[in-house]
This record gives structure tokens, C-alpha cells and sequence, in this order.
């Protein structure tokens, strides 16, 4: 993790859950994060923390379906940063879950905006600066509903498919220049958003038991694994931390 020391990192969604952690993370490596989410309060109580820490963070305000709003965040990292060296694309919503035939039209286009416009406006947004640089590392957060069909998640599992295609695509785009595109599907993670499943009661992943859940500190830990040059033969796929090789490889378990 020593590589990781003096770079700087754009991480969306990090008001809380599993990109709080991975900010936190990240900065325990030395690396200067800015946290970018639509709640300013939350992502600046998390950068305070990791100052307490001896930390590098700044929190932005940022609603990742903006494009302008995520351009804005890059160009902060680069000015008080230096450079902007890894992005995390994990900002994400499951929320509302609703079978298709009930589902809102606005709703389900505005999880679209989100999951996956929100991961292209940052991929587009940190690339020129990437490839001026001559590298980089953008870490795509995934699902396994990229590869599954889930009742009531058609938004979430279309758009986390759609992800995976964008990992692949912009992964044949910029391999050659230096920059490493990587997706991590967690697994199932204790967080908000399991809260929201687990009240909708509508498919399998909504029965499952709280402790069957991981902490957000093992997908922290696997981002920061994925940022480095260890993590080189995985680009341009999605790499699982649901199995046992995936847990052992980041060093979860023994
Ligand atoms: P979470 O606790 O609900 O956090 C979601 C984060 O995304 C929050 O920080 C939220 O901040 C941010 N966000 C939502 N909409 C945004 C927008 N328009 N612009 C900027 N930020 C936005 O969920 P989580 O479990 O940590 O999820 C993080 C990622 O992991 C998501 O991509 C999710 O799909 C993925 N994932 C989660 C699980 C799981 O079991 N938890 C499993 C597989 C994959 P604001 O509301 O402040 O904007």
C-alpha cells in the first residue's frame, strides 16, 4: 500500500456506507481524498474525522448525475490535491425498489441518471487529466445484480449491468495509456442501502439476515487493494469479494 501515499482520490458517495469507509481507508494510506456526495453535512463530518486522524480530506457537494457538479469536484481535487490519480465511482441508489409494472417512469430513469450516468460523468470527467498525467485508477463499484436478474430491481440490476459494460469499454480505451479500470461487486455490505432491501421484502436478498452481511471495512480495504499495481491483471473486470479466493487475495482471511 506504500504506492498509495501522496496521491490524490475523488470518491462519490462518501457521505456514509461503504464510500465513507473507503474514503477513510484510503486516507490511512496517505492518499488525499475528496469526498463527493449530494450531502455535504454527512461527507464534511467524515472529512473531519479523517483530519483527526492526520488525514488529507475535503468534502464537496456533488450530485453525480450532474455532470457540471462532478467536472467541479475533479477540478477541486487537481487544485488543492495536485492531480486526481483515483477515482471511486461508487455513489449508487436501490431505492424505490417496485416491480416494473408499478414502477415510476421519472423514478426509475433518475436510477439510471444516477448508477450509471453518474459513473460515466465521472470516468469522462477524470480521463483527459489521467491521460495528461500518464495514469491512473478508477475503481467502478458493482453488484452482483450485474450479472443477475432480481425481482423489483430492474433499475438497479440494468444499471449495474450497464456498469460492467463501461468498466470493459473504457477498460479497452485507456489500458495503453497507463490507467487501470477496475470493477469490485462487494457482496452484500451492512449498510443503508441493505436497510432499504430488507424493508421492501420483495425478493431473496430482502430475507437475508443482517449478519449475514459484511462490514463496509472489507470493501473499504478491497478498494484500496484494487488501487494498486497488485490489482494490475483485474482490469477490465468486475472482481468478487463474495468468494473465499477474492477474501483471501485483499488478505480478509486467512
Ligand atoms: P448507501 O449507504 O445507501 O450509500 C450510498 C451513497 O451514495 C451515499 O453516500 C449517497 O450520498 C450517495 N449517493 C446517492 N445518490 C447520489 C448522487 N446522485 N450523487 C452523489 N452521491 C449520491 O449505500 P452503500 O451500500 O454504501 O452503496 C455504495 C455502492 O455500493 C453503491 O454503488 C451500491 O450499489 C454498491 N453496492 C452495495 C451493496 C450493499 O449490499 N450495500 C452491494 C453491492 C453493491 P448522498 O445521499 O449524500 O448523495
Amino acid at each position: 500500500m506504500q504506492e498509495l501515499k501522496g496521491k490524490a482520490a475523488i470518491v462519490t458517495g462518501a457521505s456514509r456506507g461503504i464510500g465513507a469507509e473507503a474514503a477513510r481507508e484510503l486516507a490511512g494510506h496517505g492518499v488525499s481524498v475528496v469526498l463527493a456526495a449530494r450531502s455535504a453535512d454527512q461527507s464534511a463530518a467524515v472529512a473531519d474525522d479523517i483530519a483527526k486522524t492526520g488525514g488529507r480530506a475535503i468534502a464537496v457537494s456533488c450530485d453525480v448525475s450532474r455532470y457540471d457538479q462532478v467536472a467541479a469536484a475533479v477540478e477541486t481535487c487537481r487544485d488543492r490535491f495536485g492531480s486526481v490519480d483515483i477515482l471511486i465511482n461508487n455513489a449508487g441508489v436501490i431505492d424505490p425498489i417496485s416491480r416494473i409494472a408499478e414502477s415510476d417512469p421519472d423514478q426509475w430513469a433518475h436510477a439510471v441518471d444516477i448508477n450509471l450516468k453518474g459513473v460515466y460523468n465521472g470516468i469522462r470527467a477524470v480521463l483527459p487529466a489521467m491521460e495528461a498525467q500518464g495514469g491512473g485508477v478508477i475503481v467502478n463499484i458493482s453488484s452482483g445484480a450485474a450479472t443477475n436478474a432480481l425481482e423489483g430491481w430492474s433499475h438497479y440490476c440494468a444499471t449495474k449491468a450497464a456498469v460492467l459494460s463501461l468498466t470493459r469499454c473504457t477498460d479497452k480505451e485507456v489500458r495503453d495509456k497507463g490507467i487501470r479500470v477496475i470493477g469490485l461487486s462487494p457482496g452484500t455490505v451492512a449498510t443503508d442501502m441493505q436497510r432499504s432491501i430488507k424493508a421492501s421484502g420483495i425478493n431473496p436478498v430482502s430475507a437475508l439476515d443482517w449478519e449475514d452481511h459484511i462490514k463496509p471495512d472489507w470493501p473499504a480495504r478491497a478498494i484500496a487493494y484494487l488501487c494498486t499495481e497488485a490489482a494490475a491483471d483485474l482490469v477490465g473486470t468486475d472482481f468478487s469479494l463474495k468468494t473465499e479466493e477474492g477474501r483471501r487475495r485483499i488478505g480478509l482471511i486467512d
